[in-house]
């Protein structure tokens, strides 16, 4: 791909393919500054082309179960003529090397499926960084027609607060047997899911699935009503016979009709773009303030007046704003 203009890009993404879109997103991954004009250029042509698919964010703790519902999910979706692409949001693999998405044996069969595109998490990044790239990732999936998004994270941090702010529909993974406590899912999370499903209901592991279903559905309904008058949905399901996973996809269907006719569906989308706006901003001025090159040494004297007691923090930070008002570049 290397060498190609992002106008012959754009017009292969526009095609659905699948070689072009990989280079473009590898764009937008890319630290290098040309590459970033480039991707930018790309993404701005790619937006009016954007919008189309239903994005979901897939959310459990590490062996609840993801990658083999995803694989499952996938089958049924591409089954019923749909095209899936598959992010993934994992700070952690900066650190790990990669946790989910990783290695290609995972979701062995989604892999080599025509209509799937998988994508794993991009590494050594921070969460805000890996979330932008994501969206930005979103978009150039949008425009090489993918039906749906499933954009997947490991439940144990912010990153699902993150997901949240990105998808339309969130799912929330969950083993039974295992406390709350034991599967660090916070009430938030439970709170912030359109669907909650309890995985791997098979074999023995059929009746504890059902029991934790039955009060998780108790638990679900003690939380305060959804703006956008959802009712979240609580049920089992088994990746291995298959039991319940199109109806994940069913209840993904009730839930576009349902809020979209509501105007909920829009009106969410446009509340997280203005989210990201602010976001976007907020990170742009950091980095324009701390990088600045006059402020660097008045870093370190404000550091110093600090610990010689001459100055608050408080006070520091005044004069440090005021030195970057004055002198400041962004
Ligand atoms: P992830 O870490 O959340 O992606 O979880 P995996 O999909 O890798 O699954 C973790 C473990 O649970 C693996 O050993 C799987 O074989 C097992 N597992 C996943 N789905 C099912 C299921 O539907 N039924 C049963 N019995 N086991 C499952």
């Amino acid at each position: 791909m290397k060498g190609l203009s992002s106008d012959a890009l754009f017009d292969q993404i526009l095609e659905g393919d699948i070689q072009a879109l990989s280079a473009a997103i590898t764009l937008v991954e890319s630290k290098n500054d040309g590459h970033s004009k480039e991707a930018q250029q790309l993404i701005q042509q790619c937006l009016p082309h954007s919008g189309n698919a239903i994005r979901v964010g897939i959310t459990g703790v590490p062996g609840v179960g993801k990658s083999s519902f995803i694989e499952a999910f996938g089958k049924v979706l591409t089954d019923c003529g749909k095209k899936v692409a598959v992010l993934a949001i994992d700070p952690s693999s900066s650190i790990s090397g990669g946790s989910i998405l990783g290695d290609k044996t995972r979701m062995a069969n989604l892999v080599t499926n025509e209509n799937v595109f998988i994508r794993p998490s991009a590494a050594g990044e921070t969460l805000g960084g890996v979330a932008r790239k994501t969206r930005e990732s979103v978009i150039l999936c949008e425009a090489a027609g993918f039906d749906i998004i499933l954009i997947e994270t490991v439940g144990v941090g912010q990153s699902e607060t993150v997901v949240k702010s990105m998808v339309d529909f969130f799912l929330l993974l969950m083993l039974s047997g295992a406390g709350d406590e034991l599967q660090g899912i916070k009430k938030g999370i439970m709170e912030m899911a359109d669907a909650l499903v309890i995985t791997k209901a098979d074999g023995d592991n059929v009746r504890a699935a059902n029991r934790a279903s039955q009060e998780y559905r108790n638990a679900m309904h003690l939380f305060p009503p959804n703006e956008n008058e959802w009712i979240p949905q609580v049920f089992t399901c088994s990746a291995f016979e298959g039991t319940n996973v199109a109806r994940v996809f069913e209840v993904i269907q009730s839930f576009e009709n349902q809020v979209g006719i509501n105007g909920s569906f829009e009106k969410n989308r446009r509340e997280q773009d203005k989210k990201w706006l602010r976001e976007t901003l907020n990170e742009m001025l950091l980095r324009a303030f701390y990088n600045n090159e006059y402020l660097g040494k008045a870093f370190q004297e404000a550091e110093e007046q600090m610990a010689k007691g001459e100055a608050t923090s408080f006070q520091a930070a005044e004069q440090l704003f005021e030195l970057y008002r004055k002198h400041g570049k962004i």
